[in-house]
C-alpha cells in the first residue's frame, strides 16, 4: 500500500506540473483571461472554502455565469494544486447528452487538452474517458445506473448534480438515492447547481445545507406579445393564413372550440381580437390552464416566424437572433422553409444555425461564434437553450411558447411527447437571453392573456408524468418498497396515485402481488415508453407482428396525423373512414393510412397522398422516425433478435394486430350495448361514456363487436373515449390483462361484473389453460 501511495503522489505530481505548464503557455494565459471574466470566478475561492467544509452545497446562478464548465473545474484545480490529482474523482450529471458531450469539449479545451485526458464524458452507447480521467461529465441516468451496480459510489470524491431547478424526474430520483448515501460516506461532497434563486428548497431537502450566489448582471429586454407583433410587423393573422401556415400540420383544436362554444362566429380574424373572440375567449378569458389548449400557437405557425425573422434581419439593429422551437421535428421543417426564403435563405446575411443534440463540434462552434461581416446568426433551438447552452450575442429571442414536455425516460432515449405550455419562469428565462451582452428584445408569439394564464413554475416531472413506469424503474433499481422510496422525495407524489399505479401495474403482469418484477416488468423497464406501449412492442414481437404494432405505439407517442380542418371537417371525416373501412379501429385506421403513405412516398407521391387523405406529412414522418427508434431499442435490449425477418410475419393478419392493441391498452375496457339505430357504451368506472367526434367509431350505428379498448379518456362534461378499436370476447379474455392474479374467476371479474355472455365449464376451463399458456409465454 506504501507502494501504492508512492505511484499515486508521483502520478499526483505530474498531473500539476502538466497543469502549471498549460498556465503558463501563451494560449493558457489567453484561456486564463477569458475564464476570469466570468462571475463565477470572483466566487472561487468562497465556493472551494464552502465545499471543503460542508458535504452538502447549492450554488444558484444566471445562465452563463460559469457553473457548468467552471466550478467542476475550479475543484480539479484545487485538488491538483493540493497534489491530490490522483485520488480525486469528480462526477457531474447533466440531464441532457449534447451538454453533457459539449460542456466536456469545452471544458478539456479550456485545460488545453483532448477530450479523455483529465475530462471525459459518458452517455448511453458512447463516451470517452481515459485511465487519468479525473473529472467525468455524464448524463444523469448514467450515474444513476452506475449507483445500480456500486451503491456507495466507490474512489468518487466529488458529485455534482446540474441544473436542478428543471425538477427533472432523473434529477430528483438521484437526490433520493444520494441523500440516503451521504451518511456512509462522510468524505463524499455533493455539490448541486440550479439557474435560479429557488435553493432554499433544496437546501432544507438536505438539512439546511449552505446555499451560494454567484451574481450575475444581465440588461433588460423588451417583451412584445402577438398584438405588438402584427402591429409592428403588419402581418395579417386571418383563419385562412392559419390553415396555409403550419402546412397541413393542424388539429385545429381552436376551430373546434370555437365551433362547439359558439356557432362559426368569422372566418377571417384579422387580428389577435378577432382570432380570440372566434374561440370565445373574451368572455371565457384563461383561467385555467387547461383552457390554454384551446389557443392553438401552432395555429401561428410558420409563416410568422418566418415574417418576424424578415422584421428582424431587415429593420432591426445587429446581434444574434434565438428562435425557441419544441422539437427537432419543428426546427428541421422551419429550417427547410427558411432555408428557401430569398432573403432569410442567403448564406451571405443570414448564418441559419440548428442547435440539436447530434450536433458536430465544428457546428457547435459556429453556435457560439460571432459570424462575420454583416451576417446575422439565427439560431433555432429548443428549451435546451433557456439554461445549458449560451449564446452570447443573443440580442432577439422569438419564444414560441411551448415545449415538448419529457416524459419519463430510463435510458435518456426521450421519446416525442405532445409539446406544451410553458410556465412563467421559462417565459421570463428565454426572456432573459437575449439580454447578455445589451439590452434585447424578445417576440412572445402569443397574446398577452395567454402568457397570463401560463403557470408560474412548471410541475416538477416526478409530479407529472404517469406514475407507472417511475415504479417499474424504482423496481428495476432495487430500492425497496415504492411507496416507501418515493415518500422521501423532495415532493413526493400523492399516495393514490403511487397505489393505483401499483395496481396497474399488477393488473398488466409487470410486477406479482408482492410487488416483485416480472420478467415482463424488467423487460418494460428497459423500454423508454409508458409500460402499455412497451407492452404492445413486446407483444408485437413475441406474434411477429411488429411493424403494425411499431406504427400504433409511434402513433400515440405522437400527435394525431389524421387532420380535421375546420371547414372541411366531412371531407376529413370520410377520408378516415375510408382507411378504417370494416375494421372498427382508429389504430388500425392509422396503420393503413401509414402504409398507404410509406407505399406513395416510394414512388414520390407522399405529399400528393397526404394532401388527398388529410393526412400530416409532418406527423407521419415523425411516426417514420419513432419506429425506427423503437426497432433499435427492441434490438439493443434484445427483445427482437439481429435477425429481423421472422418478426414481421404475421403483419398482415390484423385479428392478431388487434388482440395486440387490446393486450397493451387492458384495463382501457369499454362495452358495448348496441340499440336500434345507436350505440351505448359503458365503463366499469364512469357508467356511460361518449365517443370523441374524430374516432371511426362514432356516429357508426353498430358495431359488431362486444367491447372497445381505448387508450385515453377526457372528462369534459362527459367522458369523451379518443381513439378506440373494436375486440372481441375471447381476444378480450386471452389478451387482457394477466391471469395470475386470482385465476380465471379474477379474471372474469377483473372484466367486470357485465360480460355479456355465459360461458360454459368446458369454455372456461379451454380459455383458462390457453390463457395462462399465453402469460407464461409472455413471461418468458
Ligand atoms: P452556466 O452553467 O452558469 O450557465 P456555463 O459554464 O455553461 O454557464 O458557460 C459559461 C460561459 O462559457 C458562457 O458565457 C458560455 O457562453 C461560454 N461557453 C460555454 N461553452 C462554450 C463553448 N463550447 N465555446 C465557447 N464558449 C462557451
Ligand atoms: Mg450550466
Amino acid at each position: 500500500s506504501i507502494a501504492m501511495q508512492r505511484i499515486l503522489q508521483r502520478r499526483s505530481l505530474q498531473l500539476r506540473e502538466k497543469q502549471q505548464d498549460w498556465k503558463e503557455s501563451l494560449e493558457g494565459q489567453k484561456m486564463l483571461e477569458l475564464r476570469r471574466s466570468l462571475p463565477s470566478y470572483k466566487e472561487r475561492d468562497a465556493l472551494l472554502k464552502t465545499i471543503s467544509q460542508n458535504q452538502v452545497v447549492v450554488v444558484s446562478g444566471e445562465t452563463g455565469c460559469g457553473k457548468t464548465t467552471q466550478l467542476p473545474q475550479y475543484i480539479l484545480e484545487s485538488e491538483i494544486e493540493a497534489v491530490r490529482g490522483a485520488a480525486c474523482s469528480i462526477i457531474c450529471t447533466q440531464p441532457r447528452r449534447i451538454s453533457a458531450m459539449s460542456v466536456s469539449e469545452r471544458v478539456a479545451a479550456e485545460r488545453g487538452e483532448q477530450l479523455g485526458e483529465s475530462v471525459g464524458y459518458k452517455v448511453r452507447l458512447e463516451g470517452m474517458r481515459g485511465r487519468d480521467t479525473r473529472l467525468l461529465f455524464c448524463t444523469t441516468g448514467i450515474l444513476l445506473r452506475r449507483l445500480l451496480v456500486d451503491r456507495s459510489l466507490k474512489g468518487v470524491t466529488h458529485v455534482i448534480v446540474d441544473e436542478i431547478h428543471e425538477r427533472g424526474m432523473n434529477e430528483d430520483f438521484l437526490l433520493i438515492v444520494l441523500k440516503d448515501l451521504l451518511p456512509r460516506r462522510p468524505d463524499l461532497r455533493l455539490i448541486l447547481m440550479s439557474a435560479t434563486l429557488n435553493a432554499e428548497l433544496f437546501s432544507s431537502y438536505f438539512g439546511g445545507a449552505p446555499m451560494l450566489h454567484i451574481p450575475g448582471f444581465t440588461y433588460p429586454v423588451r417583451s412584445h406579445f402577438l398584438e405588438q407583433i402584427l402591429e409592428m410587423t403588419g402581418y395579417r393573422l386571418t383563419s385562412y393564413n392559419q390553415i396555409d401556415d403550419y402546412g397541413q400540420e393542424q388539429k385545429w383544436k381552436m376551430q373546434k372550440q370555437a365551433q362547439t362554444l359558439r356557432k362559426r362566429k368569422s372566418q377571417i380574424a384579422s387580428s389577435v381580437e378577432d382570432a380570440l373572440e372566434a374561440a370565445d375567449f373574451r368572455e371565457y378569458s384563461f383561467r385555467t390552464r387547461e383552457s390554454l389548449s384551446c389557443w392553438n400557437p401552432d395555429a401561428i405557425g410558420f409563416n410568422l416566424i418566418e415574417h418576424v425573422l424578415c422584421h428582424i434581419v431587415n429593420k432591426e439593429r445587429p446581434g444574434a437572433v434565438l428562435v425557441f422551437m419544441t422539437g427537432w421535428d419543428d426546427i428541421n421543417s422551419l429550417k427547410d422553409q427558411l432555408q428557401a426564403h430569398p432573403l432569410l435563405g442567403d448564406p451571405s446575411k443570414v448564418l441559419l444555425l440548428a442547435c440539436h443534440g447530434s450536433m458536430a463540434s465544428s457546428e457547435q462552434r459556429l453556435i457560439f461564434d460571432r459570424p462575420e461581416g454583416e451576417v446575422r446568426k439565427i439560431v433555432l433551438a429548443t428549451n435546451m437553450a433557456e439554461t445549458s447552452i449560451t449564446i452570447n450575442d443573443a440580442v432577439f429571442v422569438v419564444d414560441c411558447g411551448k415545449a415538448k414536455e419529457t416524459s419519463y425516460d430510463a435510458l435518456n432515449n426521450t421519446p416525442c411527447l405532445l409539446p406544451s405550455w410553458i410556465s412563467k419562469a421559462s417565459a421570463r428565462q428565454r426572456r432573459g437571453r437575449a439580454g447578455r451582452v445589451q439590452p434585447g428584445e424578445c417576440y412572445h408569439l402569443y397574446p398577452r392573456c395567454v402568457y397570463d394564464a401560463f403557470a408560474d413554475y412548471q410541475l416538477p416531472e416526478l409530479l407529472r408524468t404517469p406514475l407507472q413506469s417511475l415504479c417499474l424503474q424504482i423496481k428495476s433499481l432495487q430500492l425497496g418498497s415504492i411507496s416507501e422510496f418515493l415518500s422521501s422525495a423532495l415532493q413526493p407524489p400523492e399516495p393514490l396515485s403511487v397505489k393505483n399505479a401499483v395496481e396497474y401495474l399488477q393488473i398488466i403482469g409487470a410486477l406479482d402481488e408482492n410487488e416483485n418484477l416480472t420478467v415482463l416488468g424488467r423487460n418494460l423497464s428497459m423500454l423508454p415508453v409508458e409500460p402499455k406501449l412497451g407492452k404492445m412492442l413486446i407483444l408485437g414481437s413475441i406474434f411477429n407482428c411488429l411493424d403494425p404494432v411499431m406504427t400504433v405505439v409511434a402513433g400515440l407517442s405522437a400527435r394525431d396525423p389524421f387532420m380535421m380542418p375546420f371547414d372541411k371537417k366531412d371531407l376529413a371525416e370520410s377520408a378516415k373512414a375510408q382507411f378504417s373501412a370494416r375494421s372498427y379501429s382508429d389504430h388500425l385506421a392509422l396503420v393503413r393510412a401509414y402504409d398507404g403513405w410509406k407505399d406513395a412516398e416510394r414512388h414520390q407521391a407522399g405529399y400528393e397522398y397526404c394532401w388527398k387523405n388529410f393526412l400530416s406529412a409532418q406527423t407521419l414522418k415523425a411516426i417514420d422516425s419513432l419506429r425506427r427508434q423503437f426497432f433499435f431499442l427492441l434490438k439493443d435490449t434484445g427483445l427482437v433478435d439481429s435477425s429481423a425477418e421472422n418478426c414481421n410475419k404475421w403483419s398482415r393478419d390484423e385479428h392478431l394486430v388487434r388482440a395486440v392493441i387490446c393486450a397493451g391498452l387492458f384495463p382501457g375496457i369499454c362495452s358495448i350495448v348496441n340499440k336500434e339505430k345507436s350505440i351505448t357504451l359503458k365503463t366499469m368506472e364512469d357508467g356511460q361514456v361518449l365517443l370523441n367526434s374524430s374516432s371511426v367509431n362514432g356516429g357508426v350505428p353498430k358495431i359488431p363487436y362486444p367491447w372497445l379498448v381505448f387508450n385515453e379518456k377526457v372528462k369534459v362534461n362527459s367522458v369523451f373515449l379518443r381513439d378506440s378499436t373494436a375486440v372481441s370476447d375471447s381476444v378480450l379474455l386471452l389478451f387482457g390483462g394477466n391471469i395470475s392474479r386470482g385465476g380465471l374467476d379474477g379474471h372474469l371479474k377483473m372484466l367486470g361484473g357485465y360480460l355479456e355472455f355465459f360461458m360454459k365449464p368446458a369454455v372456461a376451463n379451454t380459455y383458462l389453460s390457453l390463457k395462462q399458456e399465453m402469460d407464461e409465454l409472455i413471461q418468458k
